[in-house]
């Protein structure tokens, strides 16, 4: 037994660009006094040092594999050698391989420097529209950015030391990058390049610019060999090697619970629910290049997703923990995706409205949280921001509170469109069925249907919101259902309601076809499905707290608020005890209460077996009312895991996230 540390996440910050001094087109870091890429020829330079010296173009040619390549880089600056690296796969590697790459980055710049720096290189625009379309705002933490149907980016915004400690995944070949040693010396210690051994795939490449000393050690310590080869121009020298054998991963042992389990290439995934959860999840998957079969005892968004209007906004806790933490990721990666949906489809109805949520404070307690919050992060305005008196004109309705947030990037979702979207690739079948039993079959499992039918398949993603612990495997799961009721109203023709989503207690939407959605009612413990009078009263009552004049504005207009008159839809939402999702693979929990037991003892003796899991088993459920929020990240995050891939979230979060961590949570408060 071992004592229990868990890694700790570092707060969450709002990183500042860097101050530059511009040569044209190429930057110079006055803090750092050194150059981005050489002004003679840099991109000569990247395809010399990072791209020849770990043997790229060889290597993805070569690249059979059904996992990505995975590239890893300390120091993202302007984005050239990902950019490089990028374009060599598209000139090299067989159709179905895929490139994943990863970056650190503590001081991002901003998308016009990035724009201005990368306009020095039109031969690789059309690389560059795509990364500076997608560029994150400054915020700490993983961004993950889909460049193309093959090429996913990783963004780790923080220190390049920290961030690498806090990657779930393992690097095939490493940019060494970061400007010069004698420039950099915090960056270039000896935990740098112990993170990057305990990252790497065994006989993973590195290579770097720079001969200095302290790297040539730090490298050989950390158990890289190098090698001195001809740099570029005039520059004699550089250092390029590899890592044979890297350090065992030691990340889980004071969890040993979280070690995730080996997996295997899959060819065929049945995903249990097409609602948000599992059209998404379908999506990750089909994306990767594996057959997904949906099955759905309804229609796709016929439960919880299925509304007409919902909104994508995430209410954060003063203090950083990792429920917020992921629920902030969760919402800035749904921002993205979401646009890249959107820009996938020829619909002539927009799948999402990035109208901006102003999320109002009603009553002094939540006046001095979002204060709190708002003091704790200084997060970029681009993300969220304090209003007073603008409160009315940013929402387009007239508001009587005098603080609130406003989330310019959030907004509002179609739903049940989205979910109907999101199983049109050609590698998703939607297939109608009621899922009774998912029965073992040596590595593979076989799903039983109401109908008698059966489906074969390698994993299985069970993605069935409240109903997802109603199979054997997961009876243990606790899972909540939640009773939620929207209330719809059609205004009079000339009536408008307001331009972005306004939350309190509750949210209104900017109306569509006329129609004026609000809710929802959130009713634990309850399961049924009828629209009932008393919910749309309480809906009525948030609405007129949230936004009293202009409430009193639309009867005025003779807008009928009464329960008798009102249109609505209920659904069934899932919640976890903790509230965060549950996403990842399934714990046989009987197995979890004999290996663990002695944490009901003593929790700070921690057994070292690893936790056993039902091999090719996941889930994704309990994102009760922000699904649009939480889905699409856990999709990536099984998505990731399945297919042996880097996780788009900081270990602390994916741990976070375990399907298996109640029990854990129980078996410590039990001592
Ligand atoms: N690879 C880049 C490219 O293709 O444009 C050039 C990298 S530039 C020479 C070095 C980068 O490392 C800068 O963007 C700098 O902000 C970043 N950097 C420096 N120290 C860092 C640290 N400790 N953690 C993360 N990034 C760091």
């Amino acid at each position: 037994t071992q004592r229990t540390t868990a890694t700790a996440l570092p707060p969450l910050t709002a990183l500042t660009a860097p101050s530059l001094t511009w040569n044209e087109t190429s930057p110079h870091s006055n803090a750092f006094d050194d150059v981005y890429f050489s002004r003679e020829d840099g991109r000569a330079e990247t395809e010399h040092v990072f791209l020849g010296a770990n043997q790229l173009p060889e290597r993805f040619a070569a690249w059979q594999n059904t996992r990505p390549f995975v590239i890893g880089e300390t120091g993202f600056g302007t984005g050239l050698n990902m950019l490089c690296a990028w374009n060599c796969f598209e000139q090299h590697a067989p159709p179905a391989a895929r490139l994943h790459l990863l970056s650190t980055e503590k001081f991002p710049l901003d998308r016009t420097s990035l724009e201005r720096a990368l306009s020095a290189w039109p031969s690789l625009a059309r690389y560059s529209q795509v990364l500076c379309a997608q560029w994150p705002e400054a915020v700490s933490g993983i961004h993950r950015l889909h460049l193309g149907e093959r090429v996913t980016l990783d963004l780790h915004f923080g220190d390049t030391t920290e961030r690498l400690n806090l990657l779930d995944g393992q690097v095939d070949a490493w940019f060494l990058d970061g400007f010069a040693p004698s420039k950099n010396p915090e960056m270039w210690q000896p935990e740098l390049f112990d993170a990057m051994a305990a990252r790497s795939r065994p006989g993973a490449t590195f290579a770097t610019f720079t001969c200095a000393g302290i790297v040539k050690r730090g490298l050989k310590a950390a158990g890289f060999n190098w090698q001195k080869v001809p740099g570029f121009g005039r520059k004699r020298e550089m250092l390029a090697g590899n890592i044979d054998t890297p350090p065992s991963d030691s990340r889980r042992h004071p969890t040993p619970w979280f070690t995730p389990p080996q997996v295997t290439p899959t060819n065929h995934v049945v995903v249990i629910g097409a609602g948000i959860a599992g059209g998404s999840m379908a999506a990750a998957l089909a994306k990767r290049g594996i057959r997904v079969t949906v099955i759905e005892r309804d229609a796709p968004g016929a439960g919880g997703s299925g509304n007409r209007q919902g909104a994508l906004y995430v209410k954060l806790a003063v203090e950083t923990n990792h429920q917020s933490r992921f629920y902030l990721s969760g919402l800035l990666y749904s921002q993205r995706w979401l646009s890249l949906q959107e820009s996938n489809t020829s619909l002539n109805t927009p799948l999402w409205q990035s109208s901006g949520v102003v999320q109002l404070a009603l009553g002094d307690k939540e006046i001095t949280r979002q204060q709190r919050f708002m003091a704790r992060h200084s997060l970029p305005e681009a993300v969220v921001s304090t209003h007073t008196h603008t409160l009315g004109e940013l929402a387009g309705v007239p508001v009587s509170a005098e603080h609130g947030l406003f989330y310019p990037q959030a907004g509002w979702v179609r739903p049940k469109l989205l979910c109907e979207q999101l199983l049109k690739h050609p590698n998703i079948t939607l297939h109608q069925g009621d899922v009774t039993h998912l029965c073992p079959d040596g590595s593979a499992w076989q799903v039983e249907l109401a109908s008698g039918e059966t489906l074969q398949a390698d994993h299985v993603v069970i993605a069935n919101a409240s109903l997802a612990n109603h199979f054997t495997q997961t009876a243990a799961l606790p899972l909540q259902q939640v009773r939620g009721q929207v209330s719809e109203v059609t205004l009079p023709k000339g009536v408008t309601g307001p331009q972005r989503v306004v939350c309190a207690g509750g949210y209104v939407s900017p109306p569509v076809e006329g129609v004026l959605t609000f809710g929802a009612s959130f009713v634990p413990n309850d399961a049924t499905t009828h629209v009932t009078d008393a919910d749309h009263q309480r809906n009525i009552d948030e609405l007129r707290q949230a936004l009293p004049e202009w409430v009193a504005e639309l009867e005025a207009s003779g807008v009928a608020l009464s329960a008798d008159t009102l249109e609505g839809r209920t659904a069934v939402r899932a919640a976890s005890p903790d509230k965060s999702p549950y996403a990842g693979p399934v714990p046989n929990a009987a197995a979890w209460q004999r290996d663990y037991a002695a944490l009901r003892k003593d929790a700070s003796k921690v057994p070292t077996t690893e936790g056993e899991h039902y091999p090719g088993l996941w889930i994704s459920t309990a994102h009760g009312s922000r699904g649009l929020a939480s889905a699409p990240l856990c999709a990536e995050v099984i998505a990731s895991r399945l297919c042996d891939e880097p996780l788009p979230l900081e270990q602390p979060l994916v741990d976070h996230l375990h399907p298996g961590r109640r029990i854990i949570s129980a078996l410590i408060r039990a001592q």
